[in-house]
């Protein structure tokens, strides 16, 4: 459970929360990585236990203080090494099982677990097969029939209570250790009844939370929006009242936490759509105090941090401020090996582009001196992203220190005076 304990804000408007999970305290900023199959669980939680027989600290990830699953993708992932039926799998969980390395590792080293919902992409071809390998464990018969066929599901569907109750029900069966409310997108095209949507399922999931999972705490409200809400900006007639009324609603909900996601965001590879982010970020933390965790958002949270963004989430090895300025990353900027995060250059490059390790990492070191090519498949997959997940680390706290006695230009300066991506930057500070 994240308790916020305290709030130190600072003059040039960052801040620092103090927080709890399972009696562990930290600070804030934070970064919790979308565990996908690419990033593979298994390899987050080595990386957690190698920093801690380096240097017997379990702070060593202090800014990595839990983790995102989508809900169409927890059954793959916590259930990849095991070959039973998913009936038998889940008995099995019940049990203990296999889920309990990944469970007890959440517990040792006090951090979150979040299921995000992610039922505004039940629509979207791409999650489809995820969403139908939990079957009914995660949804409602008619609804798995309708998804079987390819068919749209409507937002009545999955407002129904017993969609609901699965939905928060998944989570608390896959241990999370707070629920996120089922939400579905806002759009432009009828704020008035999409954002109706999104607070009827936050409050029924409330309701239901109190009436059959009383040991939890009430859901963590999503204010989940399309992009192009961002473009509809504040000073344009006519268009103010969407951001107006989105952020009034959810001003009015009394949550220790708030999630943001913004959905269709890298359509568009103009930097306007930063900027409206930006003002759109403003324009919630002059109404809502409440922390906010930005889910899916790359290293422009550094921007946002200074507007009083506490945590976000993004998957990892993925979001370089290049491929956030420009378009998505082009079919030849991929490696099907995986990209790998440079440290100060805020870029992400091909296996085959590098010679050698340019970092001195503990899960890079032991390779640092064989050739990139050299190194295996296998290897490379798994250093990659436990080199990711350091380097954030490595960044926030970076960013942290400077923030407090600094300018945001002078405390990213300082961390990636190296980055040709630098001016991407520098266009929102
Ligand atoms: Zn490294």
């Amino acid at each position: 459970m994240i308790n916020i304990t305290k709030e130190t804000p600072y003059e040039n408007g960052s801040r620092i929360l103090k927080f709890k999970i399972n009696k562990i305290e930290r600070e804030s900023p934070g970064y919790f990585p979308l565990l996908d199959r690419v990033a593979d669980p298994r390899n987050v939680m080595d990386a957690f236990m190698l920093m801690e027989k380096e240097s017997k600290d379990k702070e060593n990830f202090e800014h990595v203080p839990g983790f995102v699953m989508e809900s169409d993708s927890v059954l793959s992932m916590l259930n990849s090494d095991l070959t039973l039926s998913r009936q038998s799998r889940l008995s099995q969980r019940n049990e203990g099982g296999t889920f309990n390395g990944f469970f007890d590792f959440i517990k040792e080293y006090g951090m979150a677990f979040l299921i995000d919902p992610n039922l505004d992409r039940i629509n979207n071809g791409a999650y489809r097969n995820g969403f139908l390998k939990t079957g009914e464990n995660l949804l409602t018969k008619e609804i798995k029939d309708l998804l079987n066929k390819k068919e749209k599901i409507s937002v009545s569907l999955l407002k129904e209570p017993e969609m609901m109750r699965k939905s928060l029900f998944f989570q608390i069966n896959f241990k999370a250790t707070d629920l996120v409310a089922p939400y579905t997108q806002i759009e432009l095209k009828d704020v008035e009844g999409t954002l109706k949507n999104s607070i009827e399922m936050y409050n029924s999931s409330n309701e239901l939370i109190r009436k059959f999972w009383k040991n939890y705490f009430p859901a963590i409200p999503v204010m989940c929006i399309r992009k192009n809400i961002l473009d509809a900006r504040p000073d344009k007639d006519g268009k103010r009242k969407a951001w107006e009324s989105i952020i009034e609603e959810f001003s009015k909900i009394e949550s220790p936490l708030l999630i943001l996601k913004i959905t269709d965001f890298s359509t568009k590879s103009k930097d306007e759509k930063y900027d409206n982010l930006k003002s759109f970020f403003q324009e919630i933390k002059k109404k809502i105090k409440k922390p906010i965790l930005f889910l899916n958002m790359n290293e422009f949270s550094y921007i946002l941090f200074r507007d009083g963004l506490d945590f976000y989430s993004s998957a990892m090895g993925k979001g370089s401020l290049k491929s956030m300025a420009g378009a998505n990353l082009s079919e030849d900027q991929r490696d099907s090996d995986g990209l790998y995060y440079v440290l100060r250059e805020m870029r992400n490059v091909k296996k085959r582009d590098l010679k050698k390790l340019p970092c001195h990492c503990p899960y890079c070191t032991p390779f640092s001196k064989i050739p990139v090519d050299e190194i295996e498949t296998l290897d490379w997959r798994a250093l990659r992203i436990k080199h990711y997940v350091w380097c954030k680390n490595v960044e926030i706290e970076h960013l942290q220190k400077e923030l407090k006695g600094n300018s945001l230009r002078a405390a990213l300066w300082s961390m990636f005076a190296d980055s040709k991506e630098w001016k991407n930057f520098t266009n929102f500070i």
